[in-house]
């Protein structure tokens, strides 16, 4: 039988049990629970979706690539655990010199959004410390996938998502992101 996956899917992950997922709203959690977030799942609220590969974001998720999401910041609802943050900002590593500041939760060490100097309003959210993991294939599936030319030797290009060498946001008034990169000299 086919799996639904317009149904929230909410497995054991971590401390917390308590997450939800609404029609236009869920929650993030980070890994001992003690932080909780809820976020719009559709626009306005919600802006982009994307992977990206820059060596920043390999050496700050400890992986391989982030997998990110962007709010704006009038629909980012902290539930609670704000206080429980704490914020490690740098500007060495990001493609516009510009500061970007990471917030994490003080116990448990997940990094729960990031916010750049460059870009005021919006935090990028991470798409696996959401707690419905249904959302992570279907409203929150990454649109792009940004610095592949970063990308790890034994990743290849997922299908249907629109690849970008560099930055994907990179000169785009309108959108005008820099999430977080370290490639000064490629933007696209
Ligand atoms: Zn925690
Ligand atoms: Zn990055």
């Amino acid at each position: 039988m086919p799996i639904d996956k317009s149904k929230p899917y909410i497995p054991l992950a971590g401390g917390a049990d308590d997450g939800w997922s609404h029609e236009h709203q869920a929650t993030a959690t980070c890994y001992c629970g003690a932080i909780q977030l809820a976020f719009p799942t559709d626009g306005p609220g919600l802006v982009d979706t994307f992977l990206c590969h820059c060596t920043d974001c390999r050496k700050i998720t400890a992986s391989m690539f982030a997998s990110n999401f962007i709010v704006a910041d009038s629909h980012l609802v902290h539930l609670r655990g704000r206080e429980n943050l704490k914020s490690y900002s740098q500007s060495r590593t990001i493609a516009s010199g510009k500061t970007m500041t990471n917030f994490f939760c003080s116990t448990c060490g997940s990094l729960m959004y990031r916010v750049g100097e460059a870009y005021p309003g919006h935090s990028i959210l991470r798409i696996g410390t959401v707690d419905d993991f249904n959302l992570h294939e279907t409203k929150l599936r990454p649109r792009v996938e940004q610095y592949t030319k970063d990308r790890v030797g034994w990743l290849h290009g997922v299908e249907g998502f629109e690849q970008a060498r560099g930055t994907a946001y990179g000169s785009d008034v309108k959108v005008g992101l820099d999430l977080g990169h370290t490639d000064k000299t490629d933007v696209v």
